[in-house]
């Protein structure tokens, strides 16, 4: 195990060195100019020139209730008119409602919200609550994982290439990683999905002994890989993760930025895990993108007792009521068939992008569930991913697929590492949608 992460990190180490070289191509700015949006529009959105595209990210994942959803908008108009904004301080209808609206879909136990503003932010909340209530300092996160770019939060990401972008001006300090359940490229040698899971599992448990149990506060990981490319754990290992939490008293927290809001095809990513965390993070399609908004969903005796104890934590802009009216309508449209569609829509999307395993040499791997997907590819001569990107003539193939496909109108995005494209689409798009985007 620890044979392949110094491999892995020795890998993405001389891809960063090789970033350096003004010659190569930004991963996210290749010799293409940008494309600037002007409108929207359920899920295409339309530039400068007119030409409609597929959104098939999202706008990063936000945009889970579609482009120009009138009730979102009228919901916002309504309460820019009412009251524009009321403090975090004070007693504001809206924002109780979409308080109580998060507490009635959350898994049970989770009744507390604290908002707060972006995903970074809700992130560095809920170790801060996580720290307080246990006493202990150490936070457990995966390699391949990321969970934001402010000071906390970037230590907290394990994408290797994030990291290495944020780790020196990051608070690393009692941020602890582990690995993640691969089921490709998988840092264990494991037969069977089963094992898989018995194996990280194991693992976890190892890295929580040898820290200490006493000094581990709290593991906190996304539910299905986000930016790292749709992996979803093999079946049974977030039980065992649970068990350990309870075993050795440490906090579970699902971070649901991404995985959040139906987008796993279940209201969060954990729910189709069937286990209950003790805290959960949101963000992004909290509000469809319409409006910055963020926050945590706790155990109540988790951020209670800091309450009690006077803990001045707030965001000014945490819970602004024209987000939070956002978010009561974008809550609204998911409850309203939102999910449903994704439930129905998800088995074309995964047969289609399946049979691309079949017709196309270079694609390795695909994976996901409901509307969150990767591909992964690889090289037909070697079998092996295209790990580095930077190959012989300065272009990674994986970037040209993505302007090959804004060419013919689809917007996918880029996972991490850069050997994957992912499929995102706002929860909106029909079979047409997923079958011509494939
Ligand atoms: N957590 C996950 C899983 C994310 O994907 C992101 C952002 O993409 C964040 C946290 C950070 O959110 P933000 O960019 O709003 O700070």
């Amino acid at each position: 195990i620890w044979k392949n992460i110094i491999d892995l990190r020795l890998e993405v180490s001389s891809t960063m060195a090789g970033s350096d070289d003004a010659t190569i191509p930004h991963w996210y700015a290749p010799e293409r100019p940008p494309i600037s949006i002007r409108d929207g529009d359920g899920v295409t959105v339309t530039d400068d020139e007119g030409t409609q595209y597929l959104d098939f990210l999202s706008q990063l994942y936000c945009v889970n209730a579609g482009h120009g959803n009138r009730a979102i908008v009228d919901a916002m108009t309504e309460q820019l008119e009412r009251v524009q904004y009321v403090s975090p301080s004070k007693r504001t209808p809206v924002r109780a409602e979409l308080a109580d609206r998060l507490v009635d879909v959350a898994p049970d136990p989770l009744s507390d919200v604290v908002f707060s503003v972006t995903g970074s932010e809700a992130n560095e909340l809920a170790i801060q609550f996580a720290r307080e209530y246990t006493g202990a300092s150490k936070i457990l996160t995966r390699y391949q994982s990321y969970h934001g770019s402010t000071y906390a939060a970037g230590a907290l990401t394990g994408d290797p290439e994030t990291r290495n972008a944020v780790e020196s001006h990051a608070a690393t300090t009692g941020v602890v990683k582990f690995l993640p359940p691969l089921t490709h490229r998988s840092p264990f040698e494991a037969e069977t999905p089963e094992e898989l899971a018995e194996q990280a599992a194991n693992h976890l448990e190892y890295v929580i002994r040898n820290e200490g149990p006493d000094s581990v506060a709290a593991i906190l990981t996304e539910p299905i890989g986000g930016t790292s490319g749709a992996y979803t754990a093999p079946p049974g290992y977030f039980e065992r993760v649970r068990e350990l939490c309870d075993e050795y008293d440490v906090l579970l927290i699902s971070d649901e930025v991404i995985a959040g809001f139906g987008r796993c095809g279940e209201w969060f990513g954990i729910d189709t895990e069937g286990v209950e965390p003790d805290m959960m993070t949101f963000a992004k399609a909290v509000t469809s993108g319409y409006a910055p908004l963020a926050g945590v969903l706790a155990r109540p005796e988790i951020t209670h007792s800091l309450r009690e104890d006077g803990f001045p934590i707030g965001q000014t802009f945490g819970g602004h009521p024209v987000a939070c009216a956002a978010g009561n309508a974008a809550l609204e449209a998911y409850e309203d068939g939102l999910i449903e569609n994704v439930r129905a829509v998800e088995p074309t999307f995964e047969s289609a992008l399946a049979a691309l395993e079949d017709e196309h040499e270079a694609v390795g791997t695909v994976r996901g569930r409901g509307f969150h997907w990767a591909v992964e590819f690889t090289d037909p001569e070697t079998g092996e991913p295209f790990m580095n990107p930077w190959v012989e003539d300065g272009h990674n193939p994986v970037v040209d697929v993505l302007g090959e496909a804004a060419d013919r109108g689809v917007l996918l995005g880029g996972g991490r590492p850069k050997t994957q494209i992912v499929l995102s689409p706002p929860l909106v798009a029909d079979e047409d949608d997923v079958t011509t985007a494939v």
